[in-house]
Protein backbone atom coordinates (compact mmCIF):
# COMPACT_ATOMS: atom_id res chain seq x y z
CA UNK A 1 0.00 0.00 0.00
CA UNK A 2 1.46 3.24 -0.85
CA UNK A 3 -0.80 5.55 1.33
CA UNK A 4 0.06 9.82 0.96
CA UNK A 5 0.91 11.18 4.45
CA UNK A 6 -2.56 12.75 4.14
CA UNK A 7 -4.50 9.91 3.43
CA UNK A 8 -2.91 7.99 6.34
CA UNK A 9 -3.45 11.04 8.70
CA UNK A 10 -7.58 10.49 7.72
CA UNK A 11 -7.21 7.24 8.16
CA UNK A 12 -5.98 7.56 11.71
CA UNK A 13 -7.98 10.16 12.65
CA UNK A 14 -11.05 7.74 11.33
CA UNK A 15 -9.79 5.06 13.41
CA UNK A 16 -9.54 7.30 16.80
CA UNK A 17 -12.61 9.84 16.23
CA UNK A 18 -15.06 7.60 14.84
CA UNK A 19 -14.09 4.19 16.33
CA UNK A 20 -12.88 1.11 15.27
CA UNK A 21 -15.86 -0.28 12.60
CA UNK A 22 -16.09 2.37 10.30
CA UNK A 23 -15.45 0.73 6.78
CA UNK A 24 -13.60 2.26 3.85
CA UNK A 25 -13.18 1.25 0.27
CA UNK A 26 -10.36 -0.28 -1.14
CA UNK A 27 -6.64 -1.31 0.34
CA UNK A 28 -6.18 2.19 -0.34
CA UNK A 29 -8.58 4.26 0.45
CA UNK A 30 -9.46 7.12 -1.99
CA UNK A 31 -9.39 10.97 -0.19
CA UNK A 32 -12.23 12.33 -2.64
CA UNK A 33 -12.54 16.16 -2.61
CA UNK A 34 -14.90 16.92 -5.39
CA UNK A 35 -17.45 15.19 -7.88
CA UNK A 36 -19.16 16.02 -11.25
CA UNK A 37 -21.06 14.28 -13.11
CA UNK A 38 -20.32 10.69 -13.22
CA UNK A 39 -16.12 11.97 -12.17
CA UNK A 40 -14.81 11.98 -8.72
CA UNK A 41 -11.27 14.17 -8.10
CA UNK A 42 -9.03 12.95 -5.40
CA UNK A 43 -6.68 15.47 -3.52
CA UNK A 44 -3.93 14.78 -5.74
CA UNK A 45 -5.96 16.06 -8.98
CA UNK A 46 -6.73 12.63 -10.72
CA UNK A 47 -9.70 11.90 -12.02
CA UNK A 48 -12.01 8.85 -11.67
CA UNK A 49 -14.71 7.25 -13.64
CA UNK A 50 -17.65 6.46 -10.46
CA UNK A 51 -18.94 3.07 -11.79
CA UNK A 52 -20.36 2.52 -8.72
CA UNK A 53 -22.55 5.53 -6.86
CA UNK A 54 -26.31 5.11 -6.68
CA UNK A 55 -26.94 8.28 -4.20
CA UNK A 56 -25.99 10.90 -7.11
CA UNK A 57 -28.56 9.77 -9.03
CA UNK A 58 -28.45 12.50 -11.52
CA UNK A 59 -24.88 13.29 -10.77
CA UNK A 60 -22.17 14.45 -8.69
CA UNK A 61 -22.69 17.93 -7.46
CA UNK A 62 -25.74 18.16 -10.48
CA UNK A 63 -26.33 21.93 -10.94
CA UNK A 64 -30.25 21.85 -10.79
CA UNK A 65 -30.42 19.61 -7.43
CA UNK A 66 -28.17 22.22 -5.97
CA UNK A 67 -29.58 25.24 -7.18
CA UNK A 68 -32.97 23.89 -5.96
CA UNK A 69 -31.01 22.92 -2.54
CA UNK A 70 -29.63 26.87 -2.09
CA UNK A 71 -33.07 28.42 -3.47
CA UNK A 72 -35.08 26.70 -0.75
CA UNK A 73 -32.66 27.13 1.79
CA UNK A 74 -32.59 30.43 1.29
CA UNK A 75 -36.14 31.48 1.33
CA UNK A 76 -37.73 28.68 4.32
CA UNK A 77 -37.09 25.07 5.86
CA UNK A 78 -38.56 24.15 8.58
CA UNK A 79 -40.74 20.86 9.98
CA UNK A 80 -43.84 19.65 8.74
CA UNK A 81 -46.44 20.79 11.03
CA UNK A 82 -46.52 24.25 9.01
CA UNK A 83 -48.66 24.54 5.94
CA UNK A 84 -46.10 24.03 3.03
CA UNK A 85 -47.03 23.15 -0.48
CA UNK A 86 -43.18 21.33 -1.05
CA UNK A 87 -44.34 18.09 0.79
CA UNK A 88 -47.84 17.89 -0.59
CA UNK A 89 -46.61 19.07 -4.71
CA UNK A 90 -43.75 16.37 -3.92
CA UNK A 91 -45.91 13.63 -2.76
CA UNK A 92 -48.42 13.95 -5.39
CA UNK A 93 -45.27 13.88 -7.93
CA UNK A 94 -43.88 10.83 -6.31
CA UNK A 95 -47.05 8.67 -5.92
CA UNK A 96 -47.66 9.25 -9.69
CA UNK A 97 -45.37 7.10 -10.75
CA UNK A 98 -47.02 4.44 -9.01
CA UNK A 99 -50.31 2.03 -9.26
CA UNK A 100 -53.36 3.98 -8.29
CA UNK A 101 -53.80 2.24 -5.11
CA UNK A 102 -50.84 3.51 -3.64
CA UNK A 103 -50.91 7.17 -3.29
CA UNK A 104 -50.07 8.44 0.02
CA UNK A 105 -46.68 8.84 1.67
CA UNK A 106 -44.78 9.36 4.89
CA UNK A 107 -41.25 11.21 4.42
CA UNK A 108 -38.38 10.08 6.43
CA UNK A 109 -34.68 11.09 6.28
CA UNK A 110 -33.55 7.66 5.94
CA UNK A 111 -34.08 4.18 3.92
CA UNK A 112 -33.44 2.42 7.17
CA UNK A 113 -36.48 4.88 9.10
CA UNK A 114 -38.79 3.97 5.91
CA UNK A 115 -38.45 0.18 6.47
CA UNK A 116 -38.68 0.78 10.19
CA UNK A 117 -42.17 2.42 9.26
CA UNK A 118 -43.44 -0.04 6.85
CA UNK A 119 -42.89 -2.74 9.70
CA UNK A 120 -44.67 -0.59 12.31
CA UNK A 121 -47.48 -0.07 9.08
CA UNK A 122 -47.93 -3.83 9.26
CA UNK A 123 -47.85 -4.47 12.75
CA UNK A 124 -50.88 -1.53 12.86
CA UNK A 125 -52.62 -3.51 9.87
CA UNK A 126 -52.57 -7.55 11.17
CA UNK A 127 -51.69 -7.44 14.98
CA UNK A 128 -49.02 -9.17 14.54
CA UNK A 129 -44.95 -8.83 14.45
CA UNK A 130 -43.53 -11.73 12.91
CA UNK A 131 -41.52 -10.80 9.71
CA UNK A 132 -39.54 -12.88 6.80
CA UNK A 133 -37.03 -11.59 4.68
CA UNK A 134 -34.35 -12.84 2.04
CA UNK A 135 -31.20 -14.28 3.83
CA UNK A 136 -28.16 -12.22 2.32
CA UNK A 137 -29.81 -8.76 2.48
CA UNK A 138 -29.73 -5.30 3.89
CA UNK A 139 -32.72 -3.31 4.81
CA UNK A 140 -31.14 -0.73 6.93
CA UNK A 141 -29.64 0.00 10.55
CA UNK A 142 -32.23 0.76 13.25
CA UNK A 143 -32.76 -1.61 15.85
CA UNK A 144 -35.80 -3.10 14.05
CA UNK A 145 -34.84 -3.46 10.34
CA UNK A 146 -31.00 -4.51 11.71
CA UNK A 147 -32.69 -7.58 12.01
CA UNK A 148 -33.51 -8.07 8.72
CA UNK A 149 -30.35 -7.78 7.89
CA UNK A 150 -26.98 -10.08 7.47
CA UNK A 151 -24.55 -7.68 8.28
CA UNK A 152 -25.63 -8.48 12.17
CA UNK A 153 -23.27 -10.21 13.30
CA UNK A 154 -24.50 -13.92 13.89
CA UNK A 155 -25.65 -15.02 17.67
CA UNK A 156 -25.92 -11.10 18.53
CA UNK A 157 -29.70 -9.71 17.99
CA UNK A 158 -32.12 -11.07 15.77
CA UNK A 159 -35.01 -11.74 16.89
CA UNK A 160 -37.02 -15.00 16.71
CA UNK A 161 -39.91 -12.49 15.35
CA UNK A 162 -37.55 -12.77 12.05
CA UNK A 163 -37.01 -15.63 9.87
CA UNK A 164 -35.13 -15.95 6.76
CA UNK A 165 -35.99 -17.18 3.17
CA UNK A 166 -32.62 -18.07 0.50
CA UNK A 167 -32.62 -15.47 -1.89
CA UNK A 168 -33.35 -16.44 -5.08
CA UNK A 169 -30.15 -17.47 -6.93
CA UNK A 170 -30.22 -17.73 -11.04
CA UNK A 171 -26.87 -18.66 -11.60
CA UNK A 172 -27.33 -21.63 -8.60
CA UNK A 173 -30.86 -22.12 -8.32
CA UNK A 174 -32.70 -23.72 -5.42
CA UNK A 175 -33.46 -27.41 -6.32
CA UNK A 176 -31.04 -27.20 -9.34
CA UNK A 177 -33.46 -25.74 -12.06
CA UNK A 178 -33.74 -21.80 -13.02
CA UNK A 179 -36.98 -20.06 -14.07
CA UNK A 180 -40.40 -20.70 -12.37
CA UNK A 181 -39.54 -24.14 -11.19
CA UNK A 182 -37.05 -22.13 -8.81
CA UNK A 183 -40.10 -19.85 -8.15
CA UNK A 184 -42.39 -22.17 -6.79
CA UNK A 185 -39.82 -23.31 -4.80
CA UNK A 186 -38.60 -19.98 -3.46
CA UNK A 187 -42.94 -19.90 -2.26
CA UNK A 188 -42.95 -23.03 -0.73
CA UNK A 189 -39.98 -21.76 1.58
CA UNK A 190 -42.24 -18.76 2.32
CA UNK A 191 -45.10 -20.57 3.14
CA UNK A 192 -42.66 -22.66 5.46
CA UNK A 193 -41.58 -19.74 7.11
CA UNK A 194 -45.19 -18.18 7.05
CA UNK A 195 -46.42 -21.51 8.80
CA UNK A 196 -43.63 -21.13 11.75
CA UNK A 197 -44.12 -17.73 12.93
CA UNK A 198 -48.20 -18.24 12.40
CA UNK A 199 -47.33 -21.61 15.17
CA UNK A 200 -44.97 -19.09 17.19
CA UNK A 201 -46.39 -15.83 19.59
CA UNK A 202 -45.77 -13.48 16.78
CA UNK A 203 -47.81 -14.63 13.87
CA UNK A 204 -47.07 -13.66 10.44
CA UNK A 205 -46.78 -9.55 9.69
CA UNK A 206 -44.89 -8.98 6.30
CA UNK A 207 -42.54 -10.36 4.07
CA UNK A 208 -40.24 -7.79 3.18
CA UNK A 209 -37.86 -7.78 0.13
CA UNK A 210 -36.18 -5.96 -2.24
CA UNK A 211 -38.25 -6.65 -5.47
CA UNK A 212 -34.20 -6.91 -7.73
CA UNK A 213 -32.72 -8.62 -5.35
CA UNK A 214 -30.21 -5.82 -5.88
CA UNK A 215 -27.82 -6.84 -2.94
CA UNK A 216 -28.46 -10.27 -3.11
CA UNK A 217 -26.35 -10.49 -6.53
CA UNK A 218 -29.66 -9.06 -8.73
CA UNK A 219 -30.54 -12.55 -10.08
CA UNK A 220 -31.74 -13.06 -13.55
CA UNK A 221 -35.72 -13.76 -12.73
CA UNK A 222 -38.19 -13.32 -15.50
CA UNK A 223 -41.25 -11.30 -14.92
CA UNK A 224 -44.10 -12.84 -13.22
CA UNK A 225 -41.05 -14.88 -10.77
CA UNK A 226 -42.35 -13.97 -7.54
CA UNK A 227 -45.99 -13.74 -8.16
CA UNK A 228 -46.37 -17.01 -6.13
CA UNK A 229 -44.38 -16.00 -3.21
CA UNK A 230 -46.79 -12.69 -3.05
CA UNK A 231 -49.77 -15.33 -3.38
CA UNK A 232 -48.48 -16.83 -0.64
CA UNK A 233 -47.89 -14.05 1.70
CA UNK A 234 -51.66 -12.82 0.49
CA UNK A 235 -52.95 -15.80 1.40
CA UNK A 236 -51.71 -16.18 5.25
CA UNK A 237 -52.45 -12.10 5.38
CA UNK A 238 -49.55 -10.80 6.04
CA UNK A 239 -48.09 -7.37 3.68
CA UNK A 240 -45.35 -7.10 1.15
CA UNK A 241 -43.16 -4.44 1.57
CA UNK A 242 -40.67 -4.08 -1.20
CA UNK A 243 -37.70 -2.00 -0.32
CA UNK A 244 -36.82 0.20 -3.52
CA UNK A 245 -33.72 1.73 -1.89
CA UNK A 246 -31.74 0.00 -4.54
CA UNK A 247 -33.64 -0.61 -7.83
CA UNK A 248 -36.43 2.58 -7.77
CA UNK A 249 -36.22 5.86 -9.70
CA UNK A 250 -35.84 4.49 -13.38
CA UNK A 251 -32.07 2.06 -12.81
CA UNK A 252 -33.47 -0.68 -14.19
CA UNK A 253 -34.33 1.32 -17.55
CA UNK A 254 -37.55 -0.41 -18.15
CA UNK A 255 -39.64 0.53 -15.14
CA UNK A 256 -39.36 3.14 -13.12
CA UNK A 257 -39.48 0.44 -9.85
CA UNK A 258 -38.25 -2.60 -9.52
CA UNK A 259 -41.97 -4.05 -8.84
CA UNK A 260 -43.42 -3.03 -11.76
CA UNK A 261 -40.50 -4.52 -13.86
CA UNK A 262 -41.32 -7.97 -11.76
CA UNK A 263 -45.18 -7.39 -12.80
CA UNK A 264 -46.21 -7.54 -8.59
CA UNK A 265 -47.84 -5.25 -6.47
CA UNK A 266 -46.76 -4.58 -3.18
CA UNK A 267 -48.90 -2.71 -0.35
CA UNK A 268 -45.93 -0.81 1.18
CA UNK A 269 -42.59 0.39 -1.24
CA UNK A 270 -40.14 2.04 0.50
CA UNK A 271 -36.78 4.08 -0.61
CA UNK A 272 -34.06 6.66 0.15
CA UNK A 273 -30.66 6.94 -1.55
CA UNK A 274 -30.80 8.37 -4.94
CA UNK A 275 -34.07 10.56 -3.90
CA UNK A 276 -32.62 13.54 -3.37
CA UNK A 277 -29.38 13.02 -4.80
CA UNK A 278 -27.29 13.24 -1.81
CA UNK A 279 -29.48 14.95 0.36
CA UNK A 280 -31.00 12.39 3.20
CA UNK A 281 -34.70 11.98 1.63
CA UNK A 282 -36.35 8.82 2.16
CA UNK A 283 -39.89 8.01 1.95
CA UNK A 284 -42.78 4.93 2.47
CA UNK A 285 -45.79 5.35 -0.14
CA UNK A 286 -48.70 3.05 0.35
CA UNK A 287 -52.52 2.59 0.56
CA UNK A 288 -54.39 4.68 2.24
CA UNK A 289 -55.97 2.66 4.99
CA UNK A 290 -52.62 1.34 5.89
CA UNK A 291 -51.40 4.65 6.13
CA UNK A 292 -54.61 5.32 8.31
CA UNK A 293 -54.52 2.25 10.45
CA UNK A 294 -50.61 3.48 11.11
CA UNK A 295 -51.63 6.71 12.24
CA UNK A 296 -54.29 5.63 14.47
CA UNK A 297 -51.28 3.23 16.46
CA UNK A 298 -48.70 5.43 16.65
CA UNK A 299 -48.45 9.22 16.67
CA UNK A 300 -45.76 9.93 14.04
CA UNK A 301 -43.47 12.87 13.62
CA UNK A 302 -40.29 13.32 12.04
CA UNK A 303 -38.74 16.56 12.12
CA UNK A 304 -36.40 16.33 9.13
CA UNK A 305 -38.52 14.21 7.21
CA UNK A 306 -40.10 16.06 4.18
CA UNK A 307 -38.94 19.59 5.15
CA UNK A 308 -39.29 22.21 2.33
CA UNK A 309 -35.48 22.01 1.55
CA UNK A 310 -35.53 17.88 1.42
CA UNK A 311 -38.15 18.42 -0.77
CA UNK A 312 -36.85 20.76 -3.42
CA UNK A 313 -34.09 18.63 -3.67
CA UNK A 314 -36.06 15.20 -4.21
CA UNK A 315 -38.37 17.17 -6.85
CA UNK A 316 -35.03 18.51 -8.97
CA UNK A 317 -34.02 14.64 -9.09
CA UNK A 318 -37.60 13.74 -10.55
CA UNK A 319 -37.32 17.12 -12.89
CA UNK A 320 -33.52 15.81 -13.89
CA UNK A 321 -34.58 11.95 -14.36
CA UNK A 322 -37.66 13.48 -16.72
CA UNK A 323 -36.01 16.42 -18.74
CA UNK A 324 -33.02 14.53 -19.52
CA UNK A 325 -34.71 10.95 -19.85
CA UNK A 326 -32.57 9.00 -17.88
CA UNK A 327 -34.47 6.26 -17.38
CA UNK A 328 -33.89 5.81 -21.24
CA UNK A 329 -30.81 6.48 -21.09
CA UNK A 330 -29.96 3.90 -18.38
CA UNK A 331 -32.07 1.40 -20.78
CA UNK A 332 -29.58 1.94 -23.73
CA UNK A 333 -26.45 2.54 -22.57
CA UNK A 334 -27.30 -0.39 -19.79
CA UNK A 335 -28.28 -2.94 -22.58
CA UNK A 336 -24.96 -1.85 -24.61
CA UNK A 337 -22.72 -2.40 -21.26
CA UNK A 338 -24.26 -5.45 -20.64
CA UNK A 339 -23.24 -6.61 -24.51
CA UNK A 340 -19.60 -5.62 -23.99
CA UNK A 341 -19.95 -7.99 -20.59
CA UNK A 342 -20.89 -10.83 -22.27
CA UNK A 343 -18.01 -10.23 -25.39
CA UNK A 344 -15.78 -10.06 -22.27
CA UNK A 345 -17.36 -13.43 -21.11
CA UNK A 346 -16.32 -14.69 -24.44
CA UNK A 347 -12.79 -13.49 -23.82
CA UNK A 348 -12.12 -14.14 -20.49
CA UNK A 349 -12.70 -17.75 -18.30
CA UNK A 350 -13.03 -16.39 -14.95
CA UNK A 351 -16.87 -14.25 -16.12
CA UNK A 352 -19.48 -17.30 -15.31
CA UNK A 353 -22.39 -15.45 -15.44
CA UNK A 354 -23.44 -11.55 -16.87
CA UNK A 355 -26.78 -10.26 -15.10
CA UNK A 356 -27.88 -6.68 -14.59
CA UNK A 357 -30.70 -4.31 -15.85
CA UNK A 358 -30.79 -0.85 -17.13
CA UNK A 359 -27.49 1.02 -14.75
CA UNK A 360 -27.14 -1.93 -12.85
CA UNK A 361 -24.86 -4.82 -13.80
CA UNK A 362 -22.13 -7.07 -13.62
CA UNK A 363 -20.04 -10.52 -13.62
CA UNK A 364 -20.13 -12.92 -11.20
CA UNK A 365 -16.49 -14.13 -11.25
CA UNK A 366 -15.82 -18.04 -10.59
CA UNK A 367 -12.72 -20.16 -10.02
CA UNK A 368 -14.04 -22.77 -12.48
CA UNK A 369 -16.98 -22.23 -14.89
CA UNK A 370 -18.27 -26.36 -14.17
CA UNK A 371 -17.99 -26.04 -10.23
CA UNK A 372 -19.04 -22.09 -10.32
CA UNK A 373 -17.05 -21.95 -7.45
CA UNK A 374 -16.84 -17.93 -6.45
CA UNK A 375 -14.22 -16.47 -6.91
CA UNK A 376 -14.27 -14.04 -4.12
CA UNK A 377 -10.36 -13.12 -3.06
CA UNK A 378 -9.81 -12.56 -7.27
CA UNK A 379 -13.29 -10.11 -7.61
CA UNK A 380 -11.87 -8.18 -4.27
CA UNK A 381 -8.21 -7.97 -5.94
CA UNK A 382 -9.46 -6.88 -9.30
CA UNK A 383 -11.87 -4.37 -7.93
CA UNK A 384 -8.75 -2.36 -6.29
CA UNK A 385 -6.83 -3.06 -9.47
CA UNK A 386 -9.70 -0.93 -11.62
CA UNK A 387 -9.81 1.49 -8.26
CA UNK A 388 -5.82 2.32 -9.50
CA UNK A 389 -6.41 2.42 -12.83
CA UNK A 390 -9.21 5.86 -11.83
CA UNK A 391 -12.26 3.30 -12.03
CA UNK A 392 -14.72 2.82 -9.57
CA UNK A 393 -16.71 -0.22 -9.08
CA UNK A 394 -17.23 -3.05 -6.28
CA UNK A 395 -18.67 -5.94 -5.04
CA UNK A 396 -21.40 -7.42 -3.93
CA UNK A 397 -23.66 -10.81 -3.28
CA UNK A 398 -23.46 -13.79 -1.23
CA UNK A 399 -20.10 -14.93 -2.07
CA UNK A 400 -18.32 -11.10 -2.65
CA UNK A 401 -17.56 -12.37 -6.58
CA UNK A 402 -20.33 -10.04 -8.27
CA UNK A 403 -19.26 -7.03 -9.62
CA UNK A 404 -20.98 -4.20 -8.43
CA UNK A 405 -21.87 -1.87 -11.36
CA UNK A 406 -24.20 1.11 -10.62
CA UNK A 407 -23.26 4.27 -11.95
CA UNK A 408 -24.99 7.70 -11.41
CA UNK A 409 -27.85 7.66 -14.03
CA UNK A 410 -25.80 10.55 -17.38
CA UNK A 411 -23.25 7.33 -17.49
CA UNK A 412 -22.61 7.31 -21.39
CA UNK A 413 -21.24 4.50 -23.43
CA UNK A 414 -18.41 6.24 -23.63
CA UNK A 415 -18.08 5.95 -20.14
CA UNK A 416 -19.07 2.31 -20.57
CA UNK A 417 -15.96 1.97 -22.83
CA UNK A 418 -13.81 3.19 -20.74
CA UNK A 419 -14.98 1.18 -18.10
CA UNK A 420 -14.29 -2.31 -19.89
CA UNK A 421 -11.64 -1.33 -21.63
CA UNK A 422 -9.53 -0.88 -18.25
CA UNK A 423 -11.87 -4.26 -17.18
CA UNK A 424 -10.85 -6.10 -20.33
CA UNK A 425 -7.22 -5.13 -19.82
CA UNK A 426 -6.77 -6.10 -16.06
CA UNK A 427 -8.95 -9.80 -16.58
CA UNK A 428 -6.31 -10.94 -18.89
CA UNK A 429 -3.14 -9.21 -16.55
CA UNK A 430 -4.38 -10.33 -12.90
CA UNK A 431 -3.37 -13.74 -12.49
CA UNK A 432 -6.06 -15.98 -11.13
CA UNK A 433 -6.37 -17.73 -8.17
CA UNK A 434 -6.60 -21.88 -8.41
CA UNK A 435 -9.43 -23.45 -7.74
CA UNK A 436 -10.02 -24.98 -4.29
N1 LIG B 1 -32.52 -0.83 2.13
C1 LIG B 1 -31.58 -1.16 1.22
C2 LIG B 1 -31.92 -2.17 0.17
C3 LIG B 1 -30.33 -0.56 1.25
O1 LIG B 1 -29.41 -0.92 0.35
C4 LIG B 1 -30.06 0.39 2.25
C5 LIG B 1 -28.73 1.11 2.31
N2 LIG B 1 -27.67 0.51 1.72
C6 LIG B 1 -31.05 0.69 3.18
C7 LIG B 1 -32.27 0.07 3.09
C8 LIG B 1 -30.80 1.67 4.29
O2 LIG B 1 -30.82 2.96 3.83
P1 LIG B 1 -30.13 4.13 4.70
O3 LIG B 1 -28.67 3.87 4.73
O4 LIG B 1 -30.54 5.37 3.98
O5 LIG B 1 -30.74 4.07 6.06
Amino acid sequence: MTLSAKSQDLLDRRAKLLGPNVSTFYDEPIHVVKGEGVWLWDADGRKYLDCYNNVPHVGHCNPRVVEAIHRQASTLNVHTRYLHEGILDYVERLTSTFDDSLSTAIMTCTGSEANDIALRMATAVTGKRGVIATDATYHGNTTAVSQLSRSNVPGTGIGDHVRFVPAPDSYRPLGSEGGMAHAELFAEKLREEIEALEKSEYGFSAFILCPFFLNEAFPDLPQGWLKSAFDAARKAGGLIICDEVQPGFGRLGSHFWGHQKQGVMPDIVTMGKPMANGHPVGAVVTQTDIIAAFRKSFRYFNTFGGNPVSCAAAMAVLDELQDRSLMDNAHTVGAYAKQRLLDLQEKHEQIGDVRGSGLVFGAELVLDRGTKEPATSYANKLVNEMRQRGIILSKLGRHYNMLKIRPPMPFSRENADLLFDHLDEVLASLPMDAPS
